[in-house]
């Protein structure tokens, strides 16, 4: 799961500094996309702030990133050891973990983190994105009104930004996966609050709101870095299922007929499922998302798909209270219509605390003042009218 690490972060880099030309030649030939379903602040490309390089960790000497860190690296964040790594990305030393670190990678220890939703729900969620890839991945998403939550890294946000913008109008979730996509407990206090700051800081100048949820790259997490996340305002998300998606090429040898197998395996076992799920794909790669398009289709048979935010509850997955978005009751559903999805709410759904992390989600969820930013699509605002209502209920 962690290990060519520097392939990816090369090959990352390589997606980053070549895809603007291909994303605005992508872009021209799409047709046929819905209207927004948040109404954007404009933004025309040219970046007010100034970021560090992209995909190198941020710096941590400039005055914004030190008035961040004057903010939020206080005595209430927990202490423990920055955790080396190798070149390959697994720690040099997993014995040098203390329990008490709760670390997820080496022991699977979840500390208010969200792993599944409830059942008979499958959380979407695409991470390393926006890249020259994104496009037909929500190209795709638009035909069947499915939304997913999207874990951006920030440097891709910088390169990539009019698929980013894009996502962010479409009513995905945009959440947070760092600026250079480091393993986080390798980084230092000072380090992982300005990955996090100069991401918020891009998804804020192409889409007008801050993330609140962040999955860790890797899921290298440790109770340091929750503490780190948790001042910061943000909820952490890992998953339960892991597609190795990420291990096709270029980033390995893995077929699509692999990816597609292990879905198979667990559309097979819903009928045993306590939980719902929530799973790791990518829009990394051309493969990556060939693998997720081949899917959906199955998976939307056998469950219902959503963003994690929606999964939860949470009609406000941005600090910013003016933006909101669908919750489980409204939420579109697989391959459903607006309209009929609705009205297909099961009980089932209201059981939200199967999460494991639902404890550390409550925090974030429950909110239902602010105005919703849509457009005036009468199909769009009755599902968003639909999930606050039903999030009134919930909360
Ligand atoms: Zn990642």
């Amino acid at each position: 799961m962690i290990a060519n690490l520097s392939l990816i972060a090369a090959v990352l880099a390589l997606a980053g500094t070549s895809s603007a030309a291909t994303t605005t030649t992508t872009a021209a030939t799409t047709t046929a996309t819905p209207a927004p379903l948040l109404t954007l602040k404009p933004f025309n490309g040219t970046f007010a702030g100034d970021y560090p390089t992209t995909f190198e960790v941020a710096p941590t000497n400039t005055t914004l990133a030190k008035q961040w860190i004057a903010q939020y690296n206080t005595a209430n964040i927990t202490s423990l050891p920055v955790v080396p790594f190798t070149s390959g990305g697994d720690p040099k030393d997993p014995n040098s973990i203390s329990a008490d670190a709760c670390d997820w990678t080496i022991t699977n220890c979840i500390n208010k983190d969200i792993t599944v939703c409830p059942i008979g729900v499958w959380g979407l969620t695409y991470d390393d994105g926006p890249t020259e890839f994104s496009t037909q991945l929500y190209d795709y998403l638009d035909t069947t009104e499915q939304k997913a939550t999207l874990f951006y890294i920030g440097s891709n946000v910088i390169t990539n930004w009019e698929a980013a913008r894009r996502a962010c109008g479409a009513g995905h979730q945009i959440a947070s996966h760092t600026w250079s996509h480091q393993p986080s407990t390798s980084l230092t206090n000072e380090q992982f609050i300005a990955e996090i700051k100069y991401t918020e800081m891009a998804i804020k100048e192409v889409c007008g709101f801050t993330p609140k949820y962040f999955r860790p790259p890797y899921g290298d997490i440790d109770n340091r870095i929750r503490s780190l996340l948790w001042a910061m305002g943000y909820t952490s998300v890992i998953w339960d299922y892991d597609t190795n998606d990420w291990q096709m090429a270029p980033g390995g040898t893995r077929t699509l007929a692999q990816v597609n197998a292990d879905f198979a395996t667990w559309e097979a076992a819903a009928s045993n499922d306590t939980t719902g799920h929530i799973t790791l794909e990518h829009e990394l790669y051309q493969n990556t998302v060939t693998a997720a398009i081949d899917n959906l289709p199955k998976l939307a048979a056998t469950w219902k798909l959503m963003p994690v935010s929606a999964c939860m509850n949470d009609s406000h997955p941005y600090q910013e209270t003016e933006y909101q978005l669908a919750t489980m009751n409204g939420v579109v559903t697989g391959m459903s219509s607006a309209t009929t999805s609705t009205n297909t709410t099961t009980s089932s759904n209201t059981t939200s605390t199967a999460a494991a992390g639902a404890s550390g989600a409550s925090s974030t969820g429950g909110k239902t003042s602010g105005a919703v930013a849509v457009t005036g699509e009468m199909k769009v605002f009755a599902l968003v009218a639909a999930a606050a209502a039903a999030a009134a209920q919930m909360f």
